[in-house]
């Protein structure tokens, strides 16, 4: 599928809701693709992509940025400690901000540093062992615990259990946002970014929908 037919689906997405043009900003998402099939997209005019490894994208974007102005990057994966002022330096928004350490350690580079990054929470709506995110019954208490060290929080994150229903999960992901005023919600991917947007996404992922399914696996 297109940029183009993507941003359309976006749009029809958009207008079903109810929802003003332009209200869904789409991430694409080109972890582990090829660097052609990324400037490729970069040639359409798009800006704004995401990537789930701070290594991976500072191996990339420094250099599509000589040639690529105004771009818009956003860390949609775990985020280590040691990492976090990398990351920083690199990302304009960071997607997975999960538990109090790394809200700590990212307050003091913010102080020091200046200037941080757009952050979104990370919550395992699923409350999945294997998967990073702070539990629901959590949430409120970390976004106060963050709020209370100044950091920029915009929304949160979510990415649902592959075998439930996702409408589910963002819904759940859009009443914490609610209850604690925080006006993005990042969720919906390739196979469910409509349902997401009917539920209120303000920023959807799609990956292997733009850009082809990824040849070379994650790990
Ligand atoms: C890879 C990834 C996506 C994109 O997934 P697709 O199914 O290819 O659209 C979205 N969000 C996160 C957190 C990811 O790691």
């Amino acid at each position: 599928m297109s940029l183009a037919e993507i941003k359309s689906r976006i749009e029809t997405a958009e207008a079903a809701a109810g929802r003003a043009p332009g209200s869904v900003k789409l991430i694409a998402v080109s972890k582990v693709q090829p660097n052609d099939r990324v400037q490729a997209v970069l040639e359409e005019g798009h800006r704004c992509f995401g990537e789930n490894r701070v290594q991976e994208a500072a191996g990339k974007w420094p250099d599509f940025s000589k040639t690529f102005e105004n771009l818009d990057l956003h860390l949609i994966g775990p985020l280590q400690t040691n990492k976090a002022r990398q990351a920083m330096e690199l990302f304009h928004a960071i997607h997975s901000v999960d538990r109090p350490k790394l809200a700590k350690t990212l307050a003091r580079l913010a102080q020091e540093m200046g200037h941080c990054p757009d952050l979104f929470i990370q919550v395992n709506t699923g409350e999945e062992a294997q998967k990073a995110g702070i539990l629901p019954k959590e949430a409120d208490g970390f976004i106060a615990e963050c709020r209370a060290l100044d950091l920029p929080v915009k929304g949160l994150m979510c990415i649902p259990p592959v075998e439930e229903e996702a409408s589910l999960h963002f819904a759940l992901l859009a009443k914490l946002a609610k209850r604690n005023d925080l006006d993005s919600l990042s969720m919906g991917m390739s196979s469910d970014f409509e349902k997401a947007i009917a539920l209120g996404a303000t920023h959807v992922r799609v990956g292997s929908a733009i850009f082809g399914a990824r040849v070379k696996p994650e790990e």
